[in-house]
């Protein structure tokens, strides 16, 4: 049974596709920053073996962090709550490491390389230093890791037309009035939404598939 939030609770990773329009259902993120405990409709998301995968990827990155000197914080210790006007937006990035006069936040990733993944660490980049004392004066760099590679973010890429944007994006998911209800039938198989809550769901179930002669 759903229960409504006291005051708009929104978590970063359920906006990063939509900055990028990697996803366009507004009213996903709307609903998870309105109520809680609401039944989820099962994905087939195998979360314990991404689990297994992502530790793996994030300790072998600690570890090499480590020996090249540095400061290392990890998942629980990075948590971080912003409070706005309309939402508290929330997160917790994968590992912050401080060095020398400077520091970068590393997100870890098992599957293949996304542009949400690159907004999801400068949504980091942007939102620990306001909202961990900590860290108020530092202009992270941030890097995304993946098996094989890594994609360097520089600190510039936190700038006004960022910030503008993913701020529009919380307004917009934090208002009381519904955000945009986009069914498609690849968005809705992905979302943990069930049909009593959405009932747009049902409509996004099959493709239309029409013929030509035109080709
Ligand atoms: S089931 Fe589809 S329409 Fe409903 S919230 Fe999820 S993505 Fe949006």
């Amino acid at each position: 049974m759903r229960t409504e939030r006291e005051r708009p609770y929104v978590y970063v990773t359920w906006l990063t596709k939509l900055l990028v329009g990697e996803n366009s259902c507004e009213w996903a993120a709307w609903f998870k920053a309105h109520y809680k405990d609401y039944d989820q409709f099962p994905t087939g998301f195998d979360r314990a073996g991404w689990r297994l995968a992502h530790t793996t990827l994030s300790s072998r990155l600690q570890d090499e962090l480590e020996k090249r000197g540095q400061t290392v914080f990890t998942e629980d210790q990075n948590k971080f709550t912003l409070r706005g006007k309309v939402a508290v937006f929330a997160g917790k990035p994968d590992l912050i490491a401080l060095y020398g006069t400077g520091g970068a936040i590393f997100d870890a990733k098992t599957g293949k390389p996304q542009p949400s993944h690159i907004i999801q660490v400068i949504t980091y980049m942007y939102a620990v230093p306001r909202a961990l004392p900590q860290y108020k004066d530092c202009a992270f760099d941030g890097k995304v890791v993946y098996a094989d590679h890594v994609v360097d973010i520089p600190s510039s890429a936190v700038d006004n037309v960022f910030i503008d944007n993913l701020g529009r994006l919380i307004r917009r998911v934090g208002a009381s009035s519904p955000a945009r209800r986009v069914p498609s039938h690849l968005e809705c198989g992905f979302c943990p939404i069930t049909n009593a809550d959405c009932t747009a769901r049902a409509q996004a179930g099959l493709i239309a598939v029409a013929e030509t002669d035109d080709f």
